[in-house]
């Protein structure tokens, strides 16, 4: 194989355009169901709809095979309420989840994911994950059940949380959709949705899409589709050149779905929560340095001196052993794990953790800095679960981390691992590789589409599934879990749907508006400069402080943006239109952030919102959502009781409405 620098060296030159270039050909494609973005959540959507009997087309940026956070693996499977070992219902864990987020979450998903998580990893299971430790090497461990042989993390005796040997888990779905004969079209940016009649507001009838490599123009006719296009990495920041920026939110993160589902018409909830954006890009590769969280929950801290970090459980008891940091203190039912898309963790369910005030020991010289994961200290099934198990299945970490760290001669029954040093505040979350938290730097938290029961959105035709579109959607395995649940649901609507009519009008506005980067003169900006412009905007304007002039400050440079620096934007091939399309899509979400936040007037603990001209904390009378649209390109806002999925026309009870809508 020949590198990039023996190529060019030996040539001379760089290497020419390697795909053949057919701008305006425009491919038509009819189908049931339509799923856009092929991540966890769109593959196991593509499943389930084909199982259901929908003729299923998926379209990926990337390559399905591979593409989204979860295309290099998992290592914990959240949510699997209903497995044999579980001491948790779905009912326990998903009011849980909204007592913590004070209502600010989605039920209705949390309800959806926690009675089907447990199915949907056997449906992995089947596809030849191993969820099991089949090979008994753990054995006799505390987190292991022997009948079951199921491992489970964070709480032992709860245990809803499953520990998976998730490496293969993409190529298993891929797979599989190929054996459904699913029609898969990869390295397809989808630019926008059709709707009946061209209007905004209408019946969702198929989208449109262009391919980064030939240049060609997609219209995809369906009857139902369904939104699986992730978060929004590129929305904040851009750094596509500094180490890790993506690790955490790849290249393709950029909200397409909440774009075009913005410009379509369908309402939004959330929108305006953000949380830090520690991931973004400017720490260390996930989980490459030594820490405490996640992946390495319960791990000794040492510092310079060998001195050990003590642990404490919430209520600021000093945990003695390594046992229990893994129990539930006396005053807990039980503990939720990290990273469910859960932003605040309420005493009774935060699990166990290294010194709470640590921050303020180090500045007082108690610890000498810097830190270090000293996994000997461990028992030896704990570590080899951590350093072995966990990090060689994780997403993006089976080969930068275990692998490279293993040939390098890192050995965990020895070496220690250091941590990021860093300002002493920023210990206070012991995820130490997340490194310096830049403080304007913030990233999309729980907002999304408004669903109902069926996890449909406002719009008729559409659905939403997976770790971001859908609003309070979760991790890993809620992604599979909801997309299993939507893909089910638009199969059923598929079915008796009337013939969807893709408005011609439409197709051809779109398609001069995908391709006039290609016709502008060469000196127009590049796709990377306007991404960083846009991400900037979002920082000044709408970061973690704000106020009516800051945003409307933004709306008005987002605005400019879009007349003038992006209309005049320049692609000098297709992968660089694709790109373009994307920041495109980036500024239509800027705006609908920058929206929300403008309709929410005061401010949130529980949101982490902070508007400086209404400072009050949650005042009763603004604890409720707030959906939000397009009508006639008009911003309209109403609002909505925290509790409506189990207000009339729903019934009171999430077991009732499951079992009328599941
Ligand atoms: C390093 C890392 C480790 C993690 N570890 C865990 C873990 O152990 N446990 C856990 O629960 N969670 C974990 N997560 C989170 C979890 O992986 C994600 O929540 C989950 O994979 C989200 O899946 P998704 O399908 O909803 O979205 P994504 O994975 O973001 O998939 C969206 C897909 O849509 C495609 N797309 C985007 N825009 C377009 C467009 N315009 N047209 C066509 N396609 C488009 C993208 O290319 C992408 O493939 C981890 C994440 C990372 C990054």
């Amino acid at each position: 194989m020949t590198t990039w620098n023996e190529y060019v060296e030996k040539s001379g030159t760089l290497p020419k355009w390697p795909y053949p270039i057919r701008y305006d050909k425009v491919n038509q494609i009819t189908t049931d169901v339509l799923i856009l973005g092929g991540g966890v959540a769109g593959c196991h959507a593509s499943i389930s709809a084909a199982r259901n009997g929908a003729k299923v087309v998926l379209t990926e940026t990337g390559h399905a095979k591979r593409s989204g956070s979860g295309g290099a693996g998992v290592d914990h499977w959240h949510g699997a309420c209903t497995n044999p070992c579980s001491k948790v219902t779905p009912l326990d864990y998903t009011q849980a989840v909204m007592e913590c987020a004070h209502g600010y979450s989605d039920g209705i998903a949390r309800y959806v994911i926690c009675s089907e998580g447990w199915d949907t990893l056997l449906e992995c299971e089947e596809m030849g994950v191993q969820i099991r430790d089949v090979k008994d090497e753990f054995k006799g461990a505390d987190f292991r059940d022997d009948k079951t042989k199921l491992m489970f993390a964070y709480d032992y005796r709860s245990r809803h949380v499953v520990r998976v040997w998730g490496y293969n888990i993409k190529p298993c779905l891929y797979k599989e959709m190929r054996r459904l004969g699913v029609g898969i079209y990869n390295r397809v940016v989808i630019t926008s949705l059709l709707t009946e009649g061209g209007k905004q507001g209408g019946r969702v009838v198929g989208a449109t899409g262009v391919n980064t490599r030939t240049g060609e123009f997609y219209v995809f006719k369906s009857k139902a589709t369904i939104i699986a296009s992730g978060g929004a990495g590129r929305l904040f920041s851009f750094a596509p050149e500094v180490t890790a920026a993506g690790s955490m939110a790849n290249m393709n993160s950029v909200g397409t779905g909440h774009a075009i589902g913005w410009d379509a018409g369908a309402e939004f909830v959330l929108m305006e929560q953000t949380g830090p954006g520690r991931l973004a890009g400017f720490g260390y590769a996930p989980y490459s340095m030594g820490n405490a969280s996640n992946t390495y929950h319960g791990t000794p801290i040492v510092d310079a001196n060998g001195k050990e970090v003590p642990y404490f459980d919430p209520y600021g008891r000093e945990l003695k052993t390594v046992k229990e940091r893994f129990l539930p203190s006396p005053e807990q039912k039980f503990q939720l794990g990290i990273g469910i898309g859960l932003y605040f963790y309420l005493k009774q369910y935060v699990l166990n953790d290294l010194a709470r005030d640590l921050p303020e020991r180090i500045r007082r010289g108690e610890f000498a800095l810097p830190l270090y994961a000293d996994l000997t200290r461990l028992p030896e099934l704990e570590r080899r679960a951590i350093f072995g198990m966990m990090v060689g299945n994780e997403g993006k970490t089976r080969i930068p981390i275990y692998d490279q760290f293993t040939k390098a001669g890192f050995d965990p029954d020895k070496d220690m691992l250091q941590a990021s040093i860093m300002l002493p505040e920023y210990y206070q979350n012991s995820n130490f590789w997340g490194g310096n938290q830049i403080p304007h730097l913030r990233s999309l938290a729980g907002g999304g589409f408004l669903i109902d029961w069926d996890l449909r959105t406002s719009l008729e035709g559409l659905y939403a599934a997976g770790g971001a579109p859908l609003f309070g959607g979760g991790c890993h395995g809620e992604a599979h879990t909801s997309g299993r649940y939507t893909g089910r649901k638009a199969a059923a609507y598929a079915k008796t749907a009337a013939e969807p009519k893709i408005d011609r009008k439409q197709v051809e506005r779109e398609k001069r508006r995908v391709y006039a980067p290609l016709k502008q003169n060469k000196n127009g900006v590049g796709w990377k400069e306007l991404n960083y412009a846009i991400s900037r905007v979002m920082q000044d304007y709408c970061g973690k402080y704000k106020n009516e002039t800051t945003l409307n400050l933004g709306l008005r440079l987002l605005k400019e943006l879009k007349e003038n620096e992006a209309a005049t934007a320049y692609a000098s091939n297709p992968h660089e239109l694709g790109r373009t399309q994307e920041c495109l899509s980036l500024i239509s979400l800027g705006e609908l952030v920058m929206n929300a936040s403008m309709a929410r007037k005061c401010s949130s603990v529980y949101l982490d919102f902070y508007r400086l001209d209404y400072p009050q904390m949650d005042p009763p009378e603004w604890e409720k959502l707030l959906p939000i649209r397009q009508e006639d390109n008009e911003v309209k806002v109403r609002e909505l009781p925290l509790d409506f999925h189990l207000k009339p026309p729903y019934a009171s009870s999430y077991e009732e409405n499951y079992k009328l809508h599941a």
